[in-house]
């Protein structure tokens, strides 16, 4: 079907080849899988079951010879009486003078339209003569085209080729799903009788469109673990449980857990590809030293990647002082590093001398060269451009890869945008920490929050005050962020200095007064987003978000973990001046929800996935007809579904899995096409 071209049939013409090119249709797979966008209904509905409230098509013989009355230049009102089912109707039409002299005593006629609350009274939209074939018309809206003409093709090729159309799902799971078969699936779909059939249609559809996406993902996984290309690290284990024990802290259980498999990983002989997700202060930078320490003690380098230059300073001074009384070399590359200082780099790269890279993506250009690279952590990968992305993949694909993220995804965004990983999750957070305490106030509740921080300043803490920017900002953002700024220099000007960071700023000016905060020079640090989320000042135990419902849940969530970090007790305001009920009841939900993973379930149903990854990321999670979010209960099921099958140690043999494992192991073999 994919190869049976549209020109090369007899019955459909040139011309019509051509305009259903420019709809980019060329083959007849192509053809019957340009699904209808809607459907307009005109089954006869029977006047009694009839009711004023929604449009219905009724069926007649005309009694009364139409008149035709204009109203304005452009706006004519055609009447006539009918009789249907023995009742006389009145029926109104706008704009159909031309048809009055078709309207004459005993023609038959269909009716589309809406009746008034008499039931007498008619007002249509359109008006059919012909007996009927079809009583719901598919509606296309091809370029050039009209849809009956495009139904007429349809017909005629489904007729002729419908049966080559092959099922992939196994007749086991659609006898226990009671989904239809994929021919009668395509034919109600385009050529549809009765409502009921398309709603059948619509339902197997999306159970194949997002079982094949399950299957993919899991091929992989499977492939990467049962047909190993990766290479074993044979770390020393004494030595890191030696390392370990010297940490000045114990592990947290989920830490240990996470560790352990990471170990694992790295010594299998496939490849690495695994999701670390914490919140900020998990204590995910321990884990990720831990295993940079493990393919050390095996020979190895270590690569550490992160989004911006202020997290690379943290990483890097981090590590230094974890790796304090070790013999471990560790540098940083970022872009604004001068040309000797990177070309030293590089050659301690290429003769070992350098055991871990921290950096940005400084770090994947094409002259940095490892001798022996073992292991490439990534921080908030999904901040990275896809570009960037693919060149992280491409430079090591056979090297072990942890992804951190401090951003909850949720599990369908995960496997769906980020692929194929292994997930691993650190939930609670070391030592005794306490949650913030968390409130909503509206814009009258502003003194409060300055009292409060003026008795935070007195204490010695330090503070965040959020004002809202939408990256590539509008003038009105940063007219708001330094409004606020004004505000709380002013309300502050003999207790502490404000600060003031957005996104217009160079790097350096941001650097600076980032600085000047981690060395409280600064008390109140007046920021839009763009202060980093794992930026670590123990020392600041409050954050006041302004506009706080131009945010969703889960960035708000991560703002509040900004104040996580100290053991003192911390305060989360959230200031809007929404009156928007749904609005206020999200801000509720982060006053009375401190998990970041319900938190983020939320708004992937009310914002979308485009907040977790920005629109042109999540390009690969829409399907044709199923859709992430709505359909998250056939994502389940069809997920569930794929695992049982891939579980199952023979299913390459299976020869109902036949059509199934060849989509997927195409889907496989370009993947590793792209990479080699
Ligand atoms: P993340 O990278 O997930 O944001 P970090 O690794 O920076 O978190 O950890 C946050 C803080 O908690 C750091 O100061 C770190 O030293 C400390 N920490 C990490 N693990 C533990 C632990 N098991 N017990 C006590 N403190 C810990
Ligand atoms: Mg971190």
């Amino acid at each position: 079907m994919k190869n049976l071209l549209l020109k090369d049939i007899e019955f459909i013409n040139d011309k019509q080849v051509a305009t259903l090119r420019k709809n980019n249709i060329h083959t007849v797979e192509d053809l019957l899988l340009s699904y209808p966008t809607k459907y307009d209904d005109y089954t006869i509905v029977s006047i009694t079951e009839a009711d004023c409230n929604s449009n219905v098509t009724i069926a007649g013989v005309v009694q009364t010879k139409a008149t035709v009355r204009n109203v304005k230049t452009k706006l004519s009102i055609m009447n006539f009486y009918c009789d249907v089912e023995g009742r006389r109707i009145r029926v109104s039409i706008f704009n159909r003078h031309f048809l009055k002299s078709k309207l004459h005593y005993g023609v038959y006629v269909r009716i589309t339209g809406k009746f008034k609350e008499n039931m007498k009274d008619f007002t249509a939209s359109e008006i059919h003569f012909d007996e009927f074939s079809n009583s719901i018309d598919p509606v296309f809206n091809l370029k050039g085209i009209t849809d009956k003409k495009v139904l007429e093709i349809k017909e005629k090729v489904f007729e002729e080729y419908g049966h080559k159309l092959v099922d992939i799902l196994p007749k086991y799971i659609r006898d226990k799903y009671n989904l239809i078969d994929y021919y009668d699936a395509i034919k109600y779909i385009n050529l549809p009788e009765y409502q009921d059939d398309i709603l059948k249609a619509i339902e197997r559809i999306k159970f194949e469109e997002l079982f094949i996406y399950q299957m993919k993902i899991k091929y992989l996984l499977y492939m990467r673990k049962h047909h190993p290309l990766g290479v074993s690290i044979n770390y020393d284990i004494e030595k890191v449980r030696e390392f370990i024990d010297k940490l000045p802290f114990k592990l947290t259980v989920d830490q240990e857990t996470t560790v352990n498999e990471i170990l694992t990983d790295l010594k299998a002989n496939y490849k690495m590809n695994r999701l670390l997700q914490g919140e900020v202060g998990s204590g995910k930078t321990v884990v990720a030293a831990i295993s940079l320490y493990a393919v050390i003690t095996a020979g190895y380098q270590g690569a550490i990647m992160v989004p911006t230059e202020v997290l690379a300073r943290q990483h890097y001074s981090t590590f230094k002082e974890l790796f304090r009384d070790t013999n471990i070399n560790i540098e940083m590359l970022s872009s604004s590093i001068n040309t000797k200082d990177k070309r030293n780099i590089l050659e301690g790269l290429l003769s070992k001398d350098i055991d871990i890279l921290v950096g940005t993506h400084a770090l994947f250009q094409k002259d940095v060269e490892f001798e022996k690279l073992g292991l490439v952590i990534t921080d908030e990968e999904h901040r990275f451009g896809v570009k960037q992305r693919v060149s992280i993949v491409g430079k090591g694909h056979l090297i072990d890869h942890l992804k951190m993220s401090a951003t909850p995804i949720p599990r369908t965004l995960a496997i769906s945008v980020l692929g194929e990983s292994d997930i691993s999750i650190i939930k609670t957070l070391p030592g005794k920490k306490r949650p913030p305490i968390t409130k909503y106030l509206s814009y009258e509740g502003r003194d409060y929050v300055i009292n409060h921080i003026k008795e935070e300043i007195k204490k010695g803490h330090q503070v965040y005050v959020i004002a809202p920017m939408i990256e590539d900002s509008d003038v009105m953002d940063i007219h708001n962020a330094n409004e606020i700024y004004d505000y709380y220099s002013k309300e502050f000007q003999d207790i502490c200095r404000v600060g003031l960071i957005h996104g217009k700023l160079k790097t350096t000016e941001k650097e600076s007064i980032m600085e000047d905060f981690i060395d409280k020079k600064i008390g109140i640090l007046v920021s839009t987003t763009v202060i980093e989320v794992g930026v670590n000042v123990v020392n600041a135990t409050t954050i006041a978000i302004y506009d706080a419902d131009r945010f969703g849940v889960a960035q708000l969530h991560q703002m509040r973990g900004r104040v996580r970090r100290s053991d003192e007790q911390a305060y989360c305001f959230l200031i809007s001046k929404s009156t928007v009920n749904t609005a206020i009841d999200r801000l509720k939900l982060v006053e009375a929800n401190d998990d970041g993973f319900v938190l983020a379930e939320e708004d992937l149903i009310v914002r979308g996935p485009g907040d977790f990854f920005g629109e042109k990321q999540t390009g690969n999670v829409i399907f044709k007809m199923a859709d992430i979010v709505a359909d998250k209960e056939i994502f389940e099921l069809a997920n569930e579904e794929a695992d049982l099958l891939i579980s199952d140690e023979k299913f390459e043999d299976r020869e109902e899995l036949k059509d199934i494992i060849e989509i997927v192991h195409e889907n496989y073999m370009n993947k590793k096409e792209m990479l080699d």
